[in-house]
């Protein structure tokens, strides 16, 4: 448990620029921050485990996750649905967790508007070039080629949304990159909206002066 208050780190980015391996590695980094894990009606790709890598839910499951509000965002993404589960969202942030979201733009949108908007920090992840994109898809070969081409194609739409970011990582080397990712999410952790604590230290500091010449 920590004074501080928690912040909701968004990551988007276009398929393959390397989401899911800059947030693998922030929660390395710090215990502190929780993934939060997504619903899906996506099927689940070799190595994928369920609770861990998503919620893989039927159609029917998902919809009355939705009318239930239990979605804190909620969007059709490729030809599946995915969704951001509220409670442990709630849970995480109120103990002084961050809580990182995967989501897409649909996502990042929902979730500014929503009542926890004033602590969202916002990152919007760049491949270096398309061609790069692609290969990355291909080495990953998790998707068919299909579902790749598929992917290339949305993945201009995805990248029109840059300007609706805090800030905008181009991930050309890995290293650098989560280096950049870890000093944003330092110095977003000090703002004054994030430290309720700092009403309680000034007062105190305040205190002190009292009785003095
Ligand atoms: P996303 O979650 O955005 O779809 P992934 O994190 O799955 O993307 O990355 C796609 C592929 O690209 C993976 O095989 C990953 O290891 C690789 N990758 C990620 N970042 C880099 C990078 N900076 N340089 C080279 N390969 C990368
Ligand atoms: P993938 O099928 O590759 O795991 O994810 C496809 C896209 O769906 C990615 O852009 C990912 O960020 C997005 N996504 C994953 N989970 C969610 C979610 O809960 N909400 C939204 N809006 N998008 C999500």
């Amino acid at each position: 448990m920590t004074n501080r208050r928690g912040l909701l780190i968004i990551l988007s980015s276009p398929s393959g620029a390397g989401k899911s391996t800059l947030s693998k590695r922030l929660i390395e980094w710090d215990p502190d921050i929780s993934f939060s894990v997504s619903a899906t009606t996506r099927k689940p790709r070799e190595g994928e485990v369920n609770g861990q890598d998503y919620y893989f839910k039927s159609h029917n499951e998902f919809e009355s996750l939705v009318k239930n509000g239990e979605m804190l965002e909620h969007a059709q993404v490729f030809d599946n649905f995915y969704g951001s589960p509220k409670g442990p969202v709630e849970y995480a942030i109120n103990a002084g967790h961050d809580v990182l979201f995967d989501i897409d733009w649909q996502g990042g949108q929902q979730v500014r508007a929503s009542a926890l908007g004033k602590h969202v920090l916002s990152i919007f992840i760049l491949p270096p070039s398309i061609l790069e994109l692609e290969r990355r898809l291909k080495t990953r070969a998790q998707d068919s080629n299909e579902v790749i081409a598929g992917r290339m194609v949305k993945s201009r739409d995805e990248i029109s949304h840059w300007p609706e970011y805090d800030f905008v990582l181009v991930n050309d080397d890995l290293n650098e990159t989560f280096g950049r990712l870890k000093t944003i999410i330092s110095a977003e952790r000090l703002r004054i909206s994030q430290q309720p604590e700092l009403v309680d230290i000034v007062r105190t500091l305040n205190n002190e002066f009292e009785g003095r010449p």
